[in-house]
């Protein structure tokens, strides 16, 4: 990477943990629960009902807010009521690698900040962050939309957004990102087409972005 960053920021769910570990899954399994016990509907209707949301509004949370005042607290707290220690281990090596980038480092997701909290302690990667930018945060928007990246960086204090590196697992979001003028590095052995200006394969590779030299050389400024 030429430039030198004045912000990495990381989406949490399936880019800090890989997909394989089941967690998203099991999260997407509370969601349709949800929706079946809240509008009565049965799982395949459910299911729709949620894809549909997801496409047109960027979650699933945003479209059930507007067609049907559901509460984020409430959905929120109940989608993400999953034992995480059935899905997460804590990642030492991961920890070390972040701890050696001499670098602002924000979380940014679609989730809120109770399950960012409990995911990073699950991880063990607790103090790594110094913020997390959560869904409650960017309302009424979420990604991918431009305005929820532009709060996001707003509440980050950054101006100029080309110094800025997403690290995300998912495409629509880099895309978007991208336009508005950040690095991107798409996280994940996803094999399709992607709009972002690196792939990495999982989150321990963000240490090939930068050199040995630069972590030394940089340490001393943090
Ligand atoms: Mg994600």
């Amino acid at each position: 990477m030429k430039m030198k960053p004045e912000l990495l920021i990381f989406d949490l769910d399936d880019t800090l943990y890989p997909p394989e570990s089941g967690l998203w899954h099991a999260i997407g399994d509370r969601i349709n629960l949800y929706i079946q016990r809240r509008l009565g509907l049965t799982l395949a209707e459910a299911v729709a009902l949620r894809d549909q949301m997801y496409h047109q509004y960027g979650t699933t949370l945003r479209g059930l807010q507007l067609h049907y005042r559901i509460s984020p607290e409430d959905y929120l707290a109940f989608v993400h009521d999953v034992p995480l220690n059935r899905y997460l281990k804590p990642d030492p090596p991961l920890r070390k690698i972040l701890t050696s980038l001499p670098l602002r480092k924000v979380i940014f997701t679609n989730g809120d900040r109770a399950h960012a909290n409990r995911v990073l302690n699950a991880l063990q990667l607790d103090g790594c962050f110094e913020d997390i930018i959560d869904i409650l945060d960017i309302a009424p928007y979420c990604k991918p939309m431009p305005q929820s990246f532009q709060l996001a960086l707003e509440k980050a204090g950054v101006q100029d957004f080309s110094r800025c590196v997403l690290f995300e697992d998912s495409n629509r979001n880099i895309s978007s990102a991208r336009t508005l003028g950040l690095f991107t590095v798409l996280v994940g052995k996803n094999g399709g087409p992607s709009e972002a200006h690196l792939q990495i394969p999982t989150i321990h590779e963000v240490i090939s972005l930068f050199t040995p030299a630069f972590c030394l050389s940089n340490r001393s400024k943090k």
